[in-house]
C-alpha cells in the first residue's frame, strides 16, 4: 500500500485548481500518460525543464542586441491599425524609453484587446527577442506584456518545457507551480552523511529550485538541487533492480531440458544457418534454462543482428519440455512484427502461437486467454501491457523482452513479481558500453551478438551539407526509380513536436511535387491504424520514400529498404544515428546512409559525422559516443542525456551513478524488506520513480 503521505502526488491532474478535464486530456498527452488514465501530479512535477529563456537583461531599446532577448520598459506612444480586412498586415504598437523607439508587432491579433493591454500613454513591460530591421529595432509578439506593478510576475529566468498543442506556456507553468505546493515534505531517504557531504537540499527543495531557477547557469552547472534528484533517480533504479535481483536468488526455478525436436526443425526452415555468436548466445541461454536457478540473461545484439531468432529458439527449448513461452515488443507495431517473422516458422515446426496485444478484444482475446490457460498455446507474442492485464498462462517457463532501446525496469519488475519459475531473457539493440551495463541492468548475465549475419555489407554512409539538397533528391529518384525504398528522417526537436510535425509535412510534400505519388508520412501525432496503412504501404511497396519523424519505432523492419536519410543529422547522438542507420543494410543489397547537415559543423558534430562514416560497429560507436561525452560535450538538453532517464546525466553523474549502485546493495543486503525508517522512507523514492513493483517483490518476500 501506498503511505498516505504520497496521496497527493498521486491524484490526478485535475485535482487541482484550475485543471478540468480538456486540459486534464492535453496534459495526459505532453506527460505521456497511459491510455485511459489521466496525467498525475507526480509526472508535472518530474516534467522537467530543457533549458532556461534568461529575461533579466534590460539592456534599453537602443542597446537591445539583434536576437536578444531582453525586458523592456516602454510608454506606449500610439497604435497602427493595418487597412480594415488585411490581415496579411500586422497591428503596430509604438512605445519608447529614454534610449529610442521600438515597433511592437503583432499578427493575427484583437484591436481591442491590444488596445486594452498596451493602452496610449501606459507604461508597460514587454520582454521578447528583439529584431532590427532598417535601423529599426522591433519586437514581434512580446513573450510578456505586463504593467508596472505586475513586475514580479513575470519570470527573468524562465524554465523552458517540452511542449504540446493547445498549451501555452502560462498555463502549464501554473500547473507546476501548484503541483509544487502539493508536493509534502518527505522523511528523508538518503544517508544523512551523503546529504551533508554534498550539500543537498531535500527532495521537494530540489524539485521547487529546479522548476524555478535563479540565474541562467545553474541549470547547466553541476548544483547541487540537480545532483540531488539525479542521485534520487539512480538510486531508486538501482534499488530497484537489487531487489529484483534478490528476489530472483531467492525463488526457486525449475530446470527445463528440452529433446531437440522443435529446436531441428526450426532451424531446417530457417533459409540461414545461425551466426557463431547467435550459437554462443543461445548455448548461454539453454544453460541458463537447464539449471534450477531462475535466469536473468542479456542479450545484446545490435539492430539487425539477428536476436528475434535466438529469442525463438530459446522458446523452441522450452517448449519442448512441455512449457510456454511469451516474447513482448514495447510497441504493437513490433509485435506484429515479430509475429511476422515468427509464424511461417511456428507452423513448420508445430508451435502453436498466438498474438495478443491491446488490438485483440471479445471472443478473440477470450480464445487467447483460455488457450493461454489450459496450455493448447505454446508461445504467445504481444506487448508488454499485456502483463498488467492479468494474463494468466498454465506454465510460462520463459519470457523475452524485447526492450529495442527502451530501458523497462518497470516491466521486468512486474514480470519478476509475478513469481512461478519463469526465466527471464532482456533483449536490447542499444550497444551500451560495459561499463554502463550495471547502470542499466543490475547484475544481469550478458550475451552479446557481435557479427552480423552473413551476406551483409556495411552501410555506405556519407555526410552532405544541406544545400546539396537537390542532388541528394536526385539521388532518390534515380534510386527508386530501380525499384529502391527510402526512408526520410526528419529530425525532432523536443520544445514543439508541432514544428517537428510541420517540417515533415513539408518535406513531405515537397518530396511527392519531386517524385510523384510514392512518398508516405509517419509520425508521432498520428493515430496508430493510420500509421500502420502507411507502414503497410511501405512494406508492399505503393509507398517508395516514407519521411518519419524519429518518434516513430526505430526497429521497423522493410528489409528491402536500401536508402536513409537523415536530415539534420548534426542535432542528433552518436547513439541515435547509428540506431536510424540499422534501419537500412538488412539485405545483401548495398545500402546507403546519407546525413545531411546543416554548416558550420561544431567539433563534436564533426567527429560523430566521422565516426559513423568510419564505422558500422554499434559497440565501438557506444564507446566513441562515451568518449566523446565525456571529452566535455555540453549536453545543454536532456534529450540528449541518457535513454531512460530523465535527470540523471552521464557527463554530470558518474560518479553518483557508482555511488548509489553501492548505496542500494547495502541497503539490499541490510535491510532486504526494508523496514527500518530509512527503508520505510526509500519505499517512498520507489514510488515518487515509479519503481514500486519493487515493493510487491518484499511482500511476496
Ligand atoms: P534484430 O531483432 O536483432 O534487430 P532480427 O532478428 O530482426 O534482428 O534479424 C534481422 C534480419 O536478419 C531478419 O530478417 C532475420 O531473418 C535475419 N537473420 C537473422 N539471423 C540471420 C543469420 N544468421 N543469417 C542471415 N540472416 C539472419
Ligand atoms: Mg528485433
Amino acid at each position: 500500500m501506498r503511505p498516505d503521505l504520497l496521496n497527493p502526488p498521486f491524484r490526478p491532474v485535475t485535482s487541482l485548481a484550475g485543471i478540468g478535464p480538456k486540459l486534464g486530456e492535453t496534459l495526459g498527452r505532453l506527460l505521456d500518460a497511459p491510455e485511459g488514465a489521466e496525467a498525475r501530479v507526480v509526472d508535472l512535477l518530474f516534467h522537467l525543464p530543457i533549458g532556461v529563456i534568461d529575461r533579466s537583461r534590460q539592456p534599453g531599446i537602443a542597446a537591445s542586441a539583434e536576437g536578444t532577448i531582453v525586458t523592456l520598459k516602454v510608454r506606449v506612444d500610439r497604435h497602427a491599425a493595418p487597412p480594415r480586412g488585411n490581415k496579411r498586415i500586422p497591428w503596430r504598437v509604438f512605445a519608447h524609453d529614454d534610449t529610442g523607439e521600438i515597433g511592437l508587432v503583432f499578427f493575427h491579433v484583437k484591436g481591442d484587446w491590444l488596445e486594452k493591454t498596451l493602452p496610449v500613454g501606459a507604461t508597460r513591460y514587454v520582454s521578447g527577442a528583439v529584431e532590427w530591421f532598417n535601423g529599426r529595432p522591433t519586437m514581434v509578439h512580446p513573450d510578456y506584456i505586463v504593467a508596472e506593478e505586475d513586475f514580479g510576475s513575470l519570470p527573468l529566468i524562465e524554465p523552458v518545457y517540452p511542449m504540446t498543442a493547445n498549451l501555452s506556456r502560462k498555463t502549464l507553468a501554473k500547473a507546476i507551480s501548484d503541483a509544487l505546493a502539493h508536493l509534502p515534505e518527505l522523511p528523508e531517504w538518503l544517508d544523512a552523511a551523503l546529504t551533508e557531504e554534498r550539500g543537498w537540499p531535500t527532495f521537494a527543495a530540489a524539485l521547487v529550485r529546479i522548476h524555478h531557477p535563479e540565474s541562467p547557469a545553474e541549470f547547466e552547472e553541476e548544483a547541487p538541487h540537480v545532483a540531488r534528484l539525479a542521485y534520487d533517480e539512480l538510486l531508486a533504479r538501482q534499488l530497484a533492480l537489487s531487489l529484483m535481483r534478490e528476489h530472483q536468488r531467492r525463488s526457486i526455478g525449475q530446470a527445463r531440458r528440452g529433446d531437440g525436436r522443435i529446436r531441428a526443425k526450426l532451424l531446417a526452415a530457417l533459409p540461414f544457418t545461425l551466426t557463431q555468436s547467435q550459437t554462443a548466445a543461445l548455448a548461454d541461454i539453454e544453460a541458463d534454462i537447464g539449471q534450477p536457478e531462475r535466469m536473468l540473461r542479456l542479450l545484446q545484439g545490435d539492430v539487425g543482428s539477428g536476436k528475434t531468432v535466438v529469442a525463438l529458439l530459446a522458446a523452441a527449448n522450452v517448449i519442448e519440455a512441455g512449457a510456454q513461452a511469451a516474447i513482448m515488443a514495447p510497441t504493437e507495431l513490433l509485435a506484429r512484427q515479430h509475429a511476422r517473422t515468427i509464424q511461417p516458422l511456428a507452423e513448420a515446426a508445430g508451435v502453436r502461437m498466438a498474438v495478443l496485444t491491446g488490438r485483440e478484444r471479445g471472443k478473440e482475446r477470450d480464445t487467447i486467454v483460455a488457450g493461454l490457460a489450459d496450455g493448447s498455446i505454446d508461445l504467445l507474442l504481444g506487448t508488454h501491457a499485456l502483463f498488467q492485464a492479468g494474463v494468466d498462462f498454465r506454465d510460462l517457463a520463459l519470457v523475452v523482452v524485447d526492450e529495442q532501446h527502451r530501458f523497462g525496469v518497470h516491466q521486468r519488475l512486474a514480470l519478476t513479481a509475478k513469481g512461478g519459475a519463469t526465466d527471464v531473457l532482456v533483449m536490447t539493440a542499444t550497444p551500451i558500453p560495459r561499463t554502463l551495463v550495471l547502470t542499466y541492468y543490475g547484475d544481469m548475465d550478458v550475451s552479446r551478438l557481435t557479427e552480423k549475419p552473413a551476406g551483409r555489407r556495411p552501410i555506405d554512409t556519407r555526410a552532405i551539407p544541406l544545400d546539396r539538397l537537390e542532388e541528394v533528391v536526385a539521388r532518390v529518384r534515380d534510386a527508386i526509380a530501380d525499384g529502391a525504398k527510402a526512408y526520410w528522417v526528419c529530425p525532432l526537436v523536443e520544445e514543439s513536436e508541432l514544428l517537428d510535425v510541420a517540417a515533415a509535412e513539408e518535406r513531405f510534400s515537397m518530396l511527392t511535387e519531386e517524385l510523384g505519388p510514392v512518398v508516405g508520412l509517419v509520425h508521432g501525432r498520428m493515430k496508430p491504424a493510420e500509421r500502420d496503412a502507411v507502414m503497410a504501404r511501405f512494406v508492399a511497396g505503393d509507398v517508395r520514400v516514407l519521411v518519419a519523424t524519429t518518434v516513430v519505432e526505430v526497429g521497423v523492419d522493410v528489409s528491402d529498404a536500401t536508402i536513409i536519410v537523415i536530415e539534420h543529422a548534426e542535432r542528433f547522438g552518436l547513439a541515435q544515428l547509428h540506431q536510424l542507420r540499422g534501419r537500412v543494410g538488412r539485405s545483401d543489397r548495398p545500402s546507403v546512409c546519407l546525413l545531411l547537415y546543416k554548416p558550420p559543423l561544431g567539433p563534436i558534430a564533426r567527429d560523430r559525422l566521422a565516426i559513423m562514416r568510419e564505422t558500422n560497429d554499434g559497440f565501438r560507436i557506444a564507446e566513441e559516443d562515451l568518449k566523446l561525452r565525456g571529452g566535455g560535450e555540453i549536453l545543454g538538453t536532456r534529450q540528449s542525456g541518457m535513454p531512460g532517464f530523465r535527470i540523471a546525466d552521464l557527463t554530470r553523474h558518474a560518479d553518483l551513478m557508482e555511488l548509489a549502485r553501492d548505496d542500494a546493495r547495502l541497503v539490499v543486503a541490510t535491510d532486504p524488506n526494508l523496514t527500518t525508517t530509512r527503508g520505510e522512507a526509500l519505499r517512498m523514492l520507489l514510488y515518487l520513480f515509479g519503481r514500486d513493483e519493487a515493493i510487491r517483490l518484499l511482500r511476496a518476500g
